[in-house]
């Protein structure tokens, strides 16, 4: 049988903990570090471009680490956070390098400047696809770190009172407390499986690609740059939730929360822009449905697009996990089909296929963040109703998919509504089983944060620690301020203590400041 413990341990979230502790110290980038870099340029030959190529370049001298002659490289300066990481600007003013320096592995260059292409160009997709997963795996984790120093705050930390008279109650006891912290921690165990499925996914495809079969490449890549940019958005935004519901001291470094939320908010920029990357899984997704619509049968996760359309959902409070998926790939079909319709029928009326790209931006992002929802709440599903898992694992992890399920149709019920799917009764019947399930998970809320075996040292927080000792960690951190060295501040001698004996003027001092 599968313990939470154990799922998790499969899933090696500590080890990746203790590489983020240490890429926080130890990040290598172009700015004053790298001697060489890999380069992504156009490939130009015989007059033609090849499109976006990999190049080893040397940079520096590896003799003194000067830069090589025709090269300006260096540090771009502060950034909001990710300032361990050595990002740098980098010119070249007429800089040759030799032919062999072009990675070859799939496309080359012959000596006469004769271009060999890739035999599939989707071999390139490979590492994208690798690092977004990656990515995926590293929001969630960033996510759960967030939820763990926030549940367990929530439980220390004591407020006003419910009944007057009564006892201050935790604030996890607060319904609205809850909403702000339940969803996002069914938000990183989902997210959690997604990456890992992912990597999974990957390897297996990519294994089938050294074969020469390249069938689902097209699709995992749609579905990762949708993943990955989902994952950040949810991650980017859920952790300033989390930093705000944990009041005042949430806004403190002694938190730990703003270094976790500096960490991983780029995830939603590198590695493509999130927009860009909603757009090129949207733009997949349209042609799968220009498939769906001439009767090709679909396969993997887009086989819903074959789906009979169907009126109504049988959604009742039983929160049947089937009819809830049944209703996000209802929904992303239908958001599919809006923005795939509408392009067609620009292009019809003579607009160029770019054009109209541009014109269905908006609803083209629609679909693409539907469709990872319905793969995202399939794949949590799947995950949590594996039936090796232990019973009384299997019954919490259970409880936090439907929360993720309901919460995010309650969340956008606007599109589950709009062609009357759900009404507004079975509306009505959500929101009541959302509240349900939030007081079903409040007594295993610690233990869920508990199982990601985040030790105190990664979480570098004073409000998260494991023994609930917070204001003593908190005031002991407030004592190693710069500003405690000296009992009276030297600011008291120079301008405080003037002011308050007459020998210095507001008007003065303000000319001063
Ligand atoms: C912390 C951090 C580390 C990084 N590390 C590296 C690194 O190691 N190596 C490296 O090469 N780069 C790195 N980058 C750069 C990163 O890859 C780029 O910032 C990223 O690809 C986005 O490109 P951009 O900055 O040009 O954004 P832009 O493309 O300028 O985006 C600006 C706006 O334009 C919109 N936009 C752009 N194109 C489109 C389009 N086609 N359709 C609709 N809207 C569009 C975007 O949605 C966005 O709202 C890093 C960035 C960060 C933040």
């Amino acid at each position: 049988m599968c313990t939470l413990q154990k799922l998790i341990q499969d899933l090696n979230i500590t080890d990746f903990a203790e590489q983020f502790y240490l890429k926080e110290q130890l990040i290598i980038s172009v700015g004053k570090t790298s001697n060489h870099v890999v380069l992504m340029a156009q490939l130009l030959s015989q007059g033609k471009c090849h499109g976006i190529h990999a190049f080893i370049v040397q940079i520096r001298s590896e003799k003194d680490h000067t830069p090589l002659p025709g090269i300006s490289v260096g540090d771009i300066g502060n950034k909001i956070g990710y300032n361990a990481m050595d990002n740098g600007f980098l010119r070249f003013d007429n800089v040759r390098i030799p032919r062999r320096n072009l990675l070859a592995r799939y496309s080359r260059i012959e000596k006469d400047g004769t271009y060999i292409p890739a035999k599939n160009p989707r071999l390139a997709y490979g590492t994208m696809v690798f690092v977004r997963a990656l990515i995926v795996g590293g929001c969630s984790k960033s996510l759960a770190q967030a939820c763990v120093i926030t549940t367990r705050y929530s439980a220390v930390r004591r407020q006003t009172e419910i009944r007057p008279g009564g006892e201050e109650p935790q604030v996890i006891d607060y319904q609205t407390q809850q909403e702000k912290i339940f969803p996002l921690l069914a938000a990183a165990y989902a997210i959690f499986f997604t990456g890992d499925v992912m990597l999974k996914e990957y390897v297996r495809i990519n294994a089938d690609m050294e074969k020469g079969i390249f069938d689902e490449m097209a699709a995992l890549h749609g579905l990762a740059a949708g993943l990955k940019a989902y994952s950040a958005e949810i991650t980017s935004n859920g952790i300033d939730k989390l930093r705000r519901a944990c009041g005042g001291h949430g806004y403190s470094h002694a938190s730990g929360l703003p270094k976790i939320w500096t960490y991983i908010t780029p995830a939603c920029t590198y590695e493509g822009e999130n927009t860009v990357m909603y757009l090129q899984c949207a733009r997949y997704l349209v042609k799968q449905y220009a498939q769906a619509a001439t009767g090709q049968k679909l396969v993997g996760f887009m086989s819903y697009l074959n789906n009979p359309v169907k009126q109504r959902s049988a959604l009742n409070d039983t929160l049947n996990m089937s009819d809830m998926i049944e209703a996000y790939e209802h929904t992303a079909a239908r958001l599919i089909k809006v923005a795939a319709t509408r392009m067609q029928s620009l292009m019809k009326s003579g607009v160029s296929v770019e054009e109209a790209r541009n014109m269905c931006g908006v609803p083209m992002v629609s679909a693409a963040k539907a469709h990872c929802e319905a793969y995202v709440v399939k794949l949590f599903s799947s995950v949590v109703n594996r039936n090796d898992l232990e019973p009384s694992v299997a019954r919490v992890l259970q409880t936090l998919c439907k929360l993720y399920a309901v919460y995010g149709i309650n969340e956008r019920l606007g599109d589950f509504i709009h062609d009357g799917f759900l009404d507004g009764q079975q509306a009505d019947m959500i929101l009541n089983q959302t509240l349900s399930l939030f007081a079903e998970i409040r007594p295993n809320a610690v233990a869920l944060v508990d199982a990601f075996d985040y030790p105190d040292k990664i979480l570098q927080s004073c409000i998260g620690r494991y023994d609930g000792r917070v204001y003593e960690a908190l005031y002991e951190y407030a004592k190693t301020s710069p500003l405690n060295k000296q009992e009276v501040h030297g600011s008291y001698y120079t301008t405080l203590k003037p002011l308050m004996e007459g020998k210095l003027k507001f008007d003065s001092l303000s000319a001063r400041l």
